[in-house]
């Protein structure tokens, strides 16, 4: 999953700390983390298709029937994108999400925390132990981003089109170290589509291209990456001994 900034309204003018109503915050949302889904990285040219997304989920309930995340309804500081299908999944407002118990895209570097592979397999990262992988599979179950076609609701086709992504970037893959396309092309084709990681992920070593997909893609934390070791993804809380991805 992409790691994004964790934009903060007192060093950007353009955001505001409060929104009047939720729903305003959405241009802002788009030009500072781009027209993709915060979680499964499908990408949309129409805002519309976008929603704002509660990362604590202004519905949820503690125990004793309060709506203790009511306050942070409009706050820019619980804010990221989502499409239909991550944020209507797997009853996820009525899952509390608390940090330091999920990984989350602005705050962990969550490009370490999933692998993705061929067939739109999404997985946790068979490298991460303890405290790391628990809050990766939190939040992989958070929005039921491993769904595959056997478990799978109808109307879910995220895997699908992960499992095309894969595919098609293998494809480009190959036609890129033949040069037989362009990066630029390459470029133009996640914009458009989205899974930015499975591309990432599948130009491992193809240090222009994954610079370029860093780049092109507003909101991409780029000190999540090292530049001096091809891009590859680096420990975003080092200093949490417990969780520094
Ligand atoms: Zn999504």
């Amino acid at each position: 999953m992409r790691p994004v900034e964790k934009w903060e309204p007192a060093d950007h003018p353009d955001i505001k700390a409060i929104y009047p109503r939720y729903q305003e915050a959405k241009p802002d949302l788009c030009r500072n983390l781009g027209t993709m889904c915060s979680y499964c990285e499908k990408a949309y040219a129409d805002e519309r298709d976008l929603q704002v997304e509660h990362i604590q989920p202004k519905k949820y309930k503690d125990a004793n029937g309060n709506y203790i995340y009511a306050s942070l309804e409009t706050a820019w500081s619980n804010f990221l994108l989502s499409c239909s299908t991550c944020n209507g999944r797997d009853n996820k407002d009525t899952k509390n999400v608390e940090y330091g118990k999920c990984h989350l895209p602005h705050i962990n570097n969550t490009f370490l925390s999933l692998c993705y592979k061929a067939g739109g397999v999404v997985e946790v990262n068979p490298a991460l132990t303890g405290r790391s992988a628990a809050n990766a599979r939190t939040l992989l179950e958070l929005v039921g981003l491993d769904k595959s076609p056997s478990s799978s609701c109808s109307g879910d086709k995220r895997w699908q089109i992960r499992s095309t992504s894969w595919d098609m970037a293998v494809r480009y893959l190959n036609m890129y170290k033949a040069h037989n396309v362009q990066l630029e092309t390459i470029v133009d084709l996640v914009q458009a589509r989205g899974c930015w990681s499975i591309w990432f992920t599948v130009f491992k070593g193809h240090d222009e291209v994954r610079q370029a997909l860093i780049q092109a893609f507003p909101g991409t934390a780029i000190s999540c990456f090292d530049s001096q070791d091809h891009y590859e993804p680096i420990h975003r809380n080092p200093q949490n001994d417990d969780d520094p991805v």
